[in-house]
């Protein structure tokens, strides 16, 4: 059973259908963290925006969830597939990830999903994502500086906390730098909180900062492709916002990680993650 915190399932350290190994992890804090799985044999090759779902058995049961990728896919296959992960208190499988030591083997297939980019599409793209709903879009820059062919970005991160943000050097980085053409516009929703003392960007949640943003930088219909991943309830509202203001249905493509209304065992998750 996983309760609050305390999870006493058994994983098994070896299985047949175990064909992958956790390779690295780096913890951004105790509740949010960068893993690596890598195939023990050829890796699969994907596109950026893809998925790969991945799992390990505890108590005779497979448990697996997919995670969207967050690597440049030319990399993936020696440093194994990134993914960005959130613990989900009380959750099925995140409780059992974190208790995985480096070297453990694993079950991982793909990739699956269309949450890809458009072959070269020349327009603006808006990137809007909730929490870790940022990592595919990590992918997509990365394959695109790769090839030479980085796209204008604008880039919204929205966030609980300042510390969950994630990714945020190498945006930063992109921008400052300029190697990438990205404007890095991260949001976090609670300002009144000692974990954002000092913060001094954009407030609210993501989706509502939506509006304002695509006036500011006058992103319209005729220049701006927008992506919106993570929580359902954000992006069914940032949805919304831009078909209110007159994009096309298919100009505005979604990746939703996990059904609307699903709440994990241990209580319901705030909407700005
Ligand atoms: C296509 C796809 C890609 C995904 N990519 C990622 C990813 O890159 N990173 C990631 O952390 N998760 C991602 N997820 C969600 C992931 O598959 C799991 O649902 C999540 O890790 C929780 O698993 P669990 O078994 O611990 O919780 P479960 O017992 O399955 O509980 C699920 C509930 O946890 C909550 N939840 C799920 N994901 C998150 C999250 N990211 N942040 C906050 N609350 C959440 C929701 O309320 C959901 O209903 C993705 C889901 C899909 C469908």
């Amino acid at each position: 059973m996983t309760e609050l915190g305390i999870d006493s399932r058994a994983i098994e350290r070896d299985a047949p259908q175990y064909n992958a190994t956790l390779v690295r992890r780096d913890d951004q804090h105790d509740s949010l963290g960068y893993f690596w799985v890598r195939f023990d044999a050829d890796p699969t090759p994907f596109a950026s925006g893809q998925y790969m779902t991945i799992g390990v058995f505890a108590d005779g049961k497979l448990v697996q969830r997919p995670y969207s990728i967050a690597s440049d896919p030319a990399r993936a296959g020696d440093e194994g597939y990134e993914m960005y992960v959130r613990l989900v208190q009380g959750g099925m499988f995140t409780p059992l990830l974190w208790q995985l030591p480096l070297g453990h083997r694993m079950r991982m297939i793909g990739p699956k999903g269309k949450f890809m980019l458009e072959p070269d599409d020349v327009r603006t793209h808006l990137f809007i994502s909730s929490g870790t709903g940022n990592a595919p879009f990590i992918s997509m820059m990365r394959s695109s500086l790769r090839e030479g062919r980085p796209r204008r970005t604008v880039f919204m991160n929205g966030v609980s906390y300042e510390p969950d943000l994630g990714y945020r050097e190498l945006l930063e980085g992109w921008e400052a730098s300029g190697e990438y053409p990205v404007q890095y516009i991260p949001s976090v929703s609670r300002p009144g909180d000692p974990a954002n003392a000092g913060w001094a960007g954009r407030t609210g949640r993501v989706e509502a900062n939506v509006e304002s943003v695509i006036d500011e930088l006058v992103l319209t219909p005729s220049n701006t492709i927008a992506y919106i991943c993570g929580n359902p309830d954000m992006i069914i509202a940032a949805e919304a916002t831009l078909l209110a203001r007159g994009f096309p249905e298919p100009q505005v493509k979604k990746e939703l990680y996990w059904p609307k209304g699903k709440e994990p065992k241990a209580g319901p998750v705030p909407s700005d993650e």
